[in-house]
């Protein structure tokens, strides 16, 4: 059959528009289609980019307030002007997005604006914002249609005073105060632009530990660092209701006896994960099921129940992060071409963006446990590295678990200065089984915090390590 497209994707985020120019890459006819008026996807307009805006803007801001003056730097007259700081953070958004329509154009990707709609397998109908309607036809599709906002029973979001992240990326005041439902990734990035620039934070968490799906001593320690902040962390506390209150929000939730608490606050931010998007998709006229979760279901090859047409990213399963979508769109395109891709889900690193930053890969040591595997394992602190003292970024340590057989690295887990640049050591040990006692080998150069990294594989295979 004669179509319009080899591939047509359908989302332009990190998935979608990767997945696009691979495919224009390989020699594909590529058409990516997008239901906003902007490319990039949440990771660009409303996620990733945007967030790391705010973190970084605010990060400076507190460094001048409170960390310079003992390097004998000081600094008059320092404020913060909240429209401009959130104007910047919108400027970054424009550049990325418009460096993701420069690659469409050089790749020779046609974009089409507007919802992508099945009508059947092969055929998609996609609606522009002024309601004017086209059908295109593709050989193969690429559903990378992402994820939005969840919420739980008895929080309603009014995106006034009970607000999500796309909210709180784009504030038109600063908030004297905010609660946090969720102290997962979002819960404390966000609580950290905000306690930075002095707005007073409290998060309300379920789990009885921060960032709860990381390895526990990276959420206590996070909490520790946190705390420094004056950001308040309510553990074990489950929520029940929010109520806008007009001038405030309202929280209600029962703490860790089980007895019922209020709070309230200027902004309430629902941070309690996000859900599968597949709204409006058309998938009705075809075979493509969904799972128990929401999330369209695939086999191994990320193909759906439709042999032509595959799905990637925070719509499928797996954890929901921009280089997860981006390592499936390369699968998949590749696999269409006839290839045999590589993708490994174990070493797709996960970093919390805080400062310092917490970085993970592999196995938690509590995962270690659970399945009986023998590790063994090397701990270092920063506080002891040259480094760390030299910029006093002295939180957080390294820690490595190997297996207690053969030294191949089972799981790294870091939370400490430039830790989201460090991790990326571990993926490569792991993915090409270089062990521990290789790894504490090698020349690190000094003073860098990545020799924390080889006093840890030191500690590991058992050497020991030589700065503490
Ligand atoms: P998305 O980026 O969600 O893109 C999907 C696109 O499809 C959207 O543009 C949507 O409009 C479009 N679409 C949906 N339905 C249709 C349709 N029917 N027709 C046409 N278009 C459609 N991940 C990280 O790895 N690192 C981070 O630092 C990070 N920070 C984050 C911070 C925040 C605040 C949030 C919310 C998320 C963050 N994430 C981060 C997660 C990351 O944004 C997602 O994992 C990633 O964007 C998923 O990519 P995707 O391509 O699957 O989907
Ligand atoms: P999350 O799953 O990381 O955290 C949600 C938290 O809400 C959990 O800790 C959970 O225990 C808690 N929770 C759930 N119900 C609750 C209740 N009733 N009361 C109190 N707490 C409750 O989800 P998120 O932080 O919303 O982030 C969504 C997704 O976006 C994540 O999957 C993440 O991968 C992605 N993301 C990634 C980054 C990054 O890579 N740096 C940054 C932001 C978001």
């Amino acid at each position: 059959m004669q179509t319009d497209f080899d591939i047509v994707v359908i989302g332009s985020g990190p998935g979608g528009y990767v997945a696009a120019i691979r495919a224009a890459q390989l020699g594909f006819k590529v058409a990516i289609v997008e239901r906003y008026n902007i490319l990039g996807g949440t990771c660009t307009v409303v996620g990733c980019i945007p967030a790391k805006a705010l973190l970084d803007a605010s990060e400076h801001y507190h460094d001048i307030q409170h960390k310079v003056g003992k390097m004998g730097i000081s600094v008059e007259n320092l404020n913060l002007d909240f429209s401009r700081f959130i104007e910047r953070k919108a400027g970054v958004v424009k550049s990325n997005s418009d460096g993701v329509s420069y690659l469409m154009r050089k790749n020779k990707i046609t974009t089409l604006f507007g919802t992508g709609s099945f009508l059947n397998c092969n055929q998609v109908k996609i609606t522009a914002s002024d309601g004017s309607e086209k059908t295109v036809t593709a050989t193969y599709f690429i559903i990378a249609t992402g994820s939005k906002p969840a919420t739980i029973p008895g929080v309603e979001i009014d995106k006034q005073r009970i607000i999500t992240s796309t909210e709180a990326l784009s504030l038109k005041e600063q908030p004297q105060s905010i609660v946090i439902i969720g102290g997962g990734i979002i819960g404390v990035e966000m609580a950290s632009v905000y306690a930075r620039i002095g707005t007073k934070v409290t998060i309300i968490e379920y789990a009885d530990i921060l960032i709860p799906t990381m390895d526990r001593e990276l959420g206590r320690e996070l909490q520790k660092v946190l705390n420094k902040l004056n950001i308040e962390s309510r553990l074990s506390c489950r929520v029940q209701s929010t109520a806008n209150k007009g001038v405030q929000a309202e929280v209600t939730y029962l703490d860790a006896a089980g007895v019922p608490q209020t709070i309230s606050a200027d902004l309430c931010l629902v941070a309690v994960g996000r859900k599968p998007y597949t709204t409006g998709l058309g998938l009705e006229n075809t075979k493509i099921g969904l799972d128990e979760r929401g999330r369209i279901k695939t086999d191994e090859r990320l193909r759906t129940a439709e042999v032509n047409i595959f799905a990637i990213g925070d719509v499928v399963a797996g954890v929901m992060l921009a280089h997860k979508a981006e390592e499936e769109a390369t699968f998949v395109v590749e696999s269409i071409k006839g290839g045999n891709p590589h993708l490994n889900y174990h070493t797709i690193p996960s970093v919390v963006y805080t400062w310092p930053e917490v970085s993970s890969v592999g196995y938690t040591e509590e995962q270690l446990k659970e399945k009986n595997i023998a590790y063994r394992k090397g701990k270092f602190p920063f506080l002891a590295s040259g480094r760390a003292r030299a910029a006093d970024d002295l939180d957080g340590f390294v820690k490595v678990l190997a297996s207690d057989r053969d030294g191949e690295i089972l799981g790294m887990h870091i939370i400490g200065a430039r830790s989201a640049d460090l991790i990326q050591q571990a993926v490569i040990a792991m993915e090409f089984e270089i062990g521990d006692t290789e790894m504490g080998k090698i020349c690190y150069p000094h003073p860098t915090y990545s020799e924390v990294l080889k006093d840890a594989f030191l500690e590991s295979c058992g050497c020991g390590a030589i700065n503490i």
